[in-house]
């Protein structure tokens, strides 16, 4: 590690944020709108996070981008437009260079930089940051916006080094595009970028085979182009109802809380129900057609089997609609994807749904893919096979303290922390959206600002109270992990095999990750910990900031 004991001013900040994305930007912003001396880093050529990496095609948002945008500036949400329903992944890109430029972001984030390594001085009350261009920085606060789905897996098939063709992942796309016109393409798994994808490569490609372990169910987006009348209403409002998505469990307003149990209703009402929700498009609204989708495996299987009866509706090969009519999990305890034509792609000559559940992929070849029986030329192969989701980012940075503690070894049996915020025994080191908190059941936008709002709000208490230490208390710790996981147990979630639980990931321990009890509940524990004197952290003054 670089010698970091005697830096100069110029490489030491109140707080390092690592990341670029829209967490990494917006804490830039509203810390050193507090007068903190804020450096980001990027691994990336550009900021942007999720919305710079995954340029596949068909990726957009599945939260409406009037809700998909940042708050914190209502002449910024007045004046984006957006022109379609939900946002492409050029159009979001597009509007956070645009946060950047409009705030003077960019100034502060030093781009194709990665963070190695963080070590906690337990003494100085210090965090030195080191980056893979050998450079050590030094920060009294450390703030990790380094993602949940920032770290894209590739399985470990054997044979991929030999492939003759060219691979791609969803996560780390070619920024020039991809052309399959006229080949012989591969998709790996439908998760909710495989069905982004497929219905735009079964267009392009002279054949597509989508190679399918488990099928997920997804939901018609009915994206359209912004009606002006709608824009204008929302607009008229926007404060407003961004208050009142906050206070509902996804952060996503717009639709009435249901009150009633999907058992109440007779089955005609239900089937009338759920059709409406069909045709309206969106995942939240679909999962609101009732109280207890996901708290009741009956009435959920209502709603699963509505799903199916569409599948087996839309797709003409009885034996192809059965392979993708999910049926080992509860609809909604898996991200549920949003599609334009998913399941009509099924119905293309050129398209060819392969079960590698029952005939698993057994090697890549030089020509292509094998399962246990079968073998299949391919020109390019596209992994959509998701993300070290959750603790991949900062598992790959060597997080430690001079005391001798390591995050990895911590969180070997799975991710601990406070609030999803902090983890008892690293001092001054935020995370945003990580494991404990709800960010990836809500729309995260609105989990990241409140995060990063908490945080400076934590360290504004801090600074007029003279202090500059603060750490979770382990019993904090320990009943947060335990409620996490009690009211996850609750729900019909953990009957998923999911990336909430790390399943995709092989030798991951199974934990179940995202606070799932509503943005709604968490928020008003975080301002209340906060209201009572930061209750269940320790806060402190560094030794080394002692007076004489
Ligand atoms: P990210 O956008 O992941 O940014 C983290 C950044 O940190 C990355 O750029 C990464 O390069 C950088 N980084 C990581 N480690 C290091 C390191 N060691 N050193 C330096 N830099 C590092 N959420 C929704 O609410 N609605 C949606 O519709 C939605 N759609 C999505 C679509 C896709 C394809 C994906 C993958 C995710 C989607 N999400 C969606 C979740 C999305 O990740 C968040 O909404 C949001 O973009 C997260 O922002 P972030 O800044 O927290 O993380
Ligand atoms: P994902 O949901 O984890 O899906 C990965 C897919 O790859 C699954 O179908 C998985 O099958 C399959 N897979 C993994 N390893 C495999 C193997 N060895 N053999 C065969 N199949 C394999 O990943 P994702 O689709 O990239 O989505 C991740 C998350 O990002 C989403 O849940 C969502 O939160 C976000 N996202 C959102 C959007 C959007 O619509 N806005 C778009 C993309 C992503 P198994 O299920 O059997 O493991």
């Amino acid at each position: 590690m670089p010698d970091a004991s005697n830096l100069p001013a110029e490489r030491q900040f109140d707080v390092v944020v690592v990341g670029g994305g829209l967490a990494g930007l917006y804490a830039i912003h509203r810390l050193r709108g507090m007068g903190l001396k804020v450096r980001a880093y990027e691994a990336g050529s550009g900021v942007g996070g999720t919305w710079f990496w995954n340029r596949y095609p068909g990726a957009r948002c599945d939260v409406e981008s009037l809700e998909y945008s940042y708050s914190f500036s209502d002449e910024l949400q007045q004046e984006w437009k957006w022109p379609e329903r939900y946002g492409t992944q050029p159009e979001i890109l597009r509007y956070i260079e645009h946060v950047a430029d409009r705030f003077d972001l960019r100034r502060d984030v030093e781009l194709n930089t990665r963070v190695k390594s963080a070590v906690f001085d337990k003494q100085s009350g210090d965090w030195t940051i080191v980056t893979d261009k050998g450079e050590a920085v030094r920060a009294r606060y450390c703030v990790m916006a380094a993602g949940n789905l920032s770290t894209p897996r590739v399985p470990d098939f054997k044979g991929i080094g030999d492939f003759r063709g060219k691979w791609y992942h969803s996560g780390l796309w070619p920024h020039e595009g991809v052309d399959f016109t006229g080949l012989r393409v591969g998709v790996i798994g439908t998760g909710s970028s495989g069905v982004q994808m497929i219905p735009i490569i079964a267009r392009q490609a002279k054949t597509l085979h989508v190679f399918q372990r488990t099928a997920n169910f997804s939901l018609p987006a009915r994206n359209a182009p912004m009606e002006p009348e709608r824009e204008s209403r929302h607009k008229a409002d926007y404060p407003a109802r961004r208050r009142a998505a906050y206070d509902t469990p996804f952060a996503i307003g717009g639709y009435p809380k249901p009150t009633q149990s999907a058992l109440a209703t007779s089955a005609g009402d239900r089937e009338a129900a759920y059709e409406a929700k069909w045709r309206e498009g969106g995942s939240i609204s679909f999962l609101y057609a009732y109280n207890d989708l996901l708290v009741n495996k009956q009435s959920n299987d209502t709603a699963s089997e509505f799903v199916r009866e569409k599948i087996r509706g839309i797709v003409t090969d009885p034996k192809v609609a059965e392979l993708l009519a999910p049926d080992d999990h509860p609809i909604g305890t898996k991200r549920l994807c949003l599609d334009t034509g998913y399941y009509e792609t099924y119905n293309r000559d050129n398209v060819t749904l392969v079960d590698v559940r029952s005939d698993p992929i057994a090697e890549i070849t030089p020509s292509g893919v094998k399962t246990g029986s079968a073998a299949y030329e391919l020109d390019a192969i596209v992994f959509a096979t998701g993300f070290d989701a959750m603790t991949g980012a900062l598992r790959e940075i060597d997080i430690r303290t001079t005391a001798g503690d390591t995050l990895a070894e911590k969180w070997e049996g799975g991710p601990l922390t406070y609030l999803g915020l902090m983890v008892a025994g690293f001092p001054n080191l935020f995370a945003i959206t990580g494991p404990g908190s709800p960010g990836v059941k809500t729309q995260m936008i609105a989990s990241i600002e409140q995060h990063v709002d908490w945080i400076a709000g934590c360290l504004g208490h801090l600074r007029a109270n003279g202090l500059d230490r603060i750490e979770a208390s382990p019993t904090a710790e320990t009943g947060w992990v335990a409620h996490v996981n009690a009211v996850a147990d609750g729900t019909l979630y953990p009957l998923a095999n999911s990336w909430y639980v790390g399943a995709n990931i092989p030798g991951k321990p199974r934990v179940f990750m995202p606070y799932v009890g509503g943005f709604d509940a968490y928020k008003r524990r975080c301002d209340a910990v906060a209201a009572n004197g930061y209750e269940g952290f320790v806060l402190s003054r560094s030794a080394a900031t002692q007076p004489a």
